[in-house]
C-alpha cells in the first residue's frame, strides 16, 4: 500500500505518555514512585487483517513496515531487510503476549505520537502500550492493565533490549485523570494521590537527547546493586535498597566504595522523599511537595550524577521564575526534560520567562509546555 492512501481503520487506541514527579532510579531498587500519565498520546489506528501480517505505518518517521506474527524470533520483514528500530518494539509487543498465550491476529495499522521521543516521557512504552490494548481489546480484554504493562516491559527488556523498570509501562497502563499514582515498584500495589490544587505541570525539554547515555544508566543500576550486596552484610533483613533508612545508610556510608556509596545514598533518601510527599500532596501541602522535587534535582545532580549543565540551567531557571514552586530533572537524566510545579495563574508568565533564560543561556530553544494528568490507554471503535 502506498503511502499516500489513506484507508480507513475501525479502532484507535490512544496512549498517554508520562511523567515522574518523584522518586527517580527507585523503581529498580524496590521503591515507591509518584508518576502521572500526561495528555500528549500515541494515536494508533488499526483494524485486524484474517491472517498473521502485519503492516504498520509509522507517519511520524515516514516509514511502513511489513512482517509476520510467525516469524517474530528473525526481526525481519517481509522482503528480508532488518526490522526497522521502531518496530521492535510492535513486534516486542507481539511476543510478550503471544508467550503469555494470547491469539494475535495481524494488523493493518498507523500510528503517529506528540510525545518528544527519548525525552523521558516515556514515547516508547505509549508505543508498546497503544499496541497492547489493541491486540487485547480484539481478543475480549482478557488481560487487565497491570499485567498488560508488565508484559510490556518485558517486551522492552527482553525483545527491543533495554533494561527498563516497571513504572513506565505501568502509569501509561493505569493513569487516571488528575491524579498521580503512588506505585510500589516491589510489589505492584498503587493508590491515586491528588495533585496540589491551582498548580500545574510543566514539562521543559532541554531538546538533548538521553538515548545516546545507556551505559551510565546500566553503570548506576550496577553499582545499586553493589551496595545492596555489601550493605545485606551488615542488615541481614534488607531486601531491596528501599528498605534502608536514611540513617543506617549515613551509619554504613563508609562502608561502601565510591561512587557506590552516593549512588545508595540518593536512592534510600529518595525513598524516604516519597513517603514524606505522599503526606504532603494528601495535606494539599504545594510549598512542601516543590521543595521536595528541589532535593530530588540536587540529590541526581551531585550523588546520582545524571544531570546535565542544560538540565541544571533549566532548574535553576525555574525557581527564580514566577509561580515556581518546585523543579527537577525527571526521567533517568542525561538530557531530556524537567519537570516543574508551577501555581496555575503563573504558567504563562513561568514559561515565558524561563524560555527567554534558556535562550539567553545556552543559545537554544527549549519546548516547555503545560501538561495534566490524564487516563491511562484505551481504545475506541471508531466505526460510525
Ligand atoms: P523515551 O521512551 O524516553 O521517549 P526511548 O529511547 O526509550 O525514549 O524510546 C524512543 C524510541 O521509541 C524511538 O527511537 C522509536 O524507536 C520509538 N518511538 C517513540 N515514538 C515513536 C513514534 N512516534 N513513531 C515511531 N517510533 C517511535
Ligand atoms: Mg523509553
Amino acid at each position: 500500500m502506498a503511502l499516500a492512501e489513506t484507508p480507513t481503520y475501525q479502532y484507535l487506541a490512544h496512549a498517554p505518555g508520562r511523567v515522574n514527579l518523584l522518586g527517580e532510579h527507585v523503581d529498580y531498587n524496590g521503591g515507591q514512585v509518584l508518576p502521572a500519565a500526561i495528555d500528549r498520546h500515541v494515536d494508533l489506528l488499526f483494524s485486524p487483517r484474517t491472517d498473521r501480517l502485519m503492516h504498520i505505518h509509522a507517519r511520524d518517521m515516514e516509514q511502513e513496515a511489513f512482517f509476520s506474527l510467525d516469524t517474530l524470533e528473525d526481526r525481519l520483514c517481509l522482503d528480508g531487510t532488518p526490522l526497522p528500530g521502531w518496530a521492535l518494539y510492535p513486534a516486542g509487543v507481539a511476543q510478550a503476549l503471544t508467550l503469555a498465550d494470547l491469539h494475535l491476529t495481524g494488523l493493518d495499522c498507523s500510528f503517529t505520537s506528540d510525545i518528544p521521543m527519548g525525552s523521558g516521557l516515556s514515547s516508547s512504552a505509549a508505543v508498546e502500550l497503544s499496541f497492547a490494548a489493541a491486540w487485547n481489546y480484539l481478543a475480549g480484554d482478557p488481560f487487565d492493565r497491570t499485567r498488560l504493562a508488565v508484559l510490556c516491559q518485558q517486551a522492552e527488556n527482553q525483545y527491543v533490549g533495554v533494561n527498563c523498570g516497571i513504572m513506565d509501562q505501568f502509569s501509561i497502563a493505569n493513569g487516571q485523570e488528575g491524579y498521580a499514582l503512588l506505585l510500589d515498584t516491589g510489589t505492584l500495589q498503587f493508590r491515586t494521590v491528588p495533585l496540589p490544587p491551582d498548580t500545574a505541570i510543566v514539562i521543559a525539554d532541554s531538546g538533548e537527547r538521553r538515548s545516546l547515555n545507556h551505559s551510565g544508566y546500566n553503570e548506576r543500576r550496577a553499582g545499586c546493586e553493589q551496595a545492596l550486596a555489601i550493605l545485606s552484610c551488615q542488615l541481614p533483613g534488607i531486601r531491596t535498597l528501599s528498605d534502608v533508612s536514611p540513617a543506617q545508610i549515613d551509619s554504613l556510608i563508609t562502608e561502601l566504595p565510591a561512587p557506590i556509596g552516593d549512588y545508595a545514598k540518593h536512592v534510600v533518601y529518595e525513598c524516604d522523599r516519597v513517603r514524606q510527599a505522599v503526606g504532603l500532596l494528601e495535606a494539599k501541602n504545594a510549598v512542601g511537595f516543590g521543595q521536595l522535587m528541589l532535593e530530588c534535582h540536587r540529590s541526581l545532580r551531585d550523588l546520582y550524577k545524571v544531570s546535565t549543565p542544560a538540565l541544571d540551567t533549566l532548574m535553576e531557571l525555574a525557581t527564580q521564575a514566577p509561580g515556581s514552586l518546585g523543579a527537577r530533572l525527571t526521567g533517568a537524566g542525561f538530557g531530556g526534560c524537567t519537570v516543574n510545579l508551577v501555581r496555575e495563574a503563573e504558567v504563562e508568565a513561568f514559561i515565558r520567562q524561563v524560555k527567554t533564560g534558556y535562550l539567553a543561556a545556552t543559545g537554544k530553544e527549549a519546548a516547555i509546555f503545560p501538561c495534566h494528568a490524564s487516563q491511562g490507554v484505551r481504545v475506541t471503535s471508531i466505526i460510525p
